[in-house]
């Protein structure tokens, strides 16, 4: 295999990679070229760049690589030549986009709660008057709150079809990752405002949660072409 990739997740510290590959007898743009092999850390050839520096995920290493002429055993190719479309459907996504939008509802949820514990323990020395007293900020909240918990009720009920093996459960999959990577922009965005400047400092918690989530809606599957295939999906029509 000859190729290079950029951010790979867990870089330099994986056993193995998954590599996404095109055989090069195969047409361009036939999305049946594509296959999935393993490729073992250890394998000659593989050439590291140097760790990328994120915005915020900072527990997360994330490097380039470039594969020069590395040979792999046949037994690493996952299924069948040409069937990295059906893995990626049938066996990858379905976890892959369960555990991401468990993870961003971690981080919403831990967002919401933040805020509420600010606003019952902010009081001004001058007055006395908490700011969980301010209809304003209660009204924020409860917005911050729906939110979180309508989309925590499409994960669950996504988590449960796919369960099942329902055949409706991949319009709900896809659009979960969608709604909670929306959604946790939003809280963090509204959580910043509402718990003020402490929550503005360097490195402070929620300062910290806000560059997190910034990395929702990109993750693969971004945003954007997750709705659309949520709406492919609806339609019957085929993702690709
Ligand atoms: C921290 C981090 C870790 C990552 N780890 C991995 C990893 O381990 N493995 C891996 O394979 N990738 C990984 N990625 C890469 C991630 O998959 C890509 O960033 C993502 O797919 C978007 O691609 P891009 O950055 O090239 O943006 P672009 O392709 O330039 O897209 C920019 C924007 O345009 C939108 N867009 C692009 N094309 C279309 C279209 N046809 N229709 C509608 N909208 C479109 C996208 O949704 C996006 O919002 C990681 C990224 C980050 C930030």
């Amino acid at each position: 295999v000859d190729g290079e990739k950029q951010f790979v997740t867990s870089a330099v510290h994986a056993d193995s990679y998954v590599i996404s590959t095109a055989a090069p007898e195969s047409a361009p743009g036939d999305p049946g070229r594509f296959s999935f092999v393993i490729v073992d850390r250890d394998r000659p050839g593989l050439v590291w760049g140097a760790p990328w520096t994120g915005m915020g995920m900072r527990g997360n290493e994330s490097r380039s690589l470039r594969l020069e002429q590395v040979r792999i055993p046949r037994t690493n190719l996952l299924g069948e030549l040409g069937d990295q479309i059906w893995y990626v459907f049938e066996v990858v996504a379905p976890y892959f986009l369960m555990a991401m939008s468990g993870t961003y509802l971690g981080l919403a949820s831990a967002i919401v709660d933040i805020t509420t514990s600010w606003l019952k323990q902010r009081t001004f020395a001058h007055s006395g008057e908490s700011l969980a007293d301010a209809p304003v900020l209660q009204h924020r909240l409860a917005e911050m709150w729906m939110s979180v918990e309508s989309a925590r009720q499409l994960v669950y009920h996504a988590a449960r079809l796919g369960d099942a093996g329902d055949p409706g459960a991949l319009a709900p999959l896809l659009a979960s990752k969608a709604q909670i990577g929306d959604v946790v922009v939003q809280v963090a965005n509204e959580a910043m405002t509402v718990c003020g400047g402490q929550a503005y400092q360097q490195n402070a918690l929620l300062a910290r949660f806000l560059r997190d989530a910034r990395a929702a809606p990109i993750m693969s599957p971004t945003t954007d072409l997750l709705k659309i295939w949520t709406g492919r999906a609806l339609l019957g029509r085929p993702l690709l």
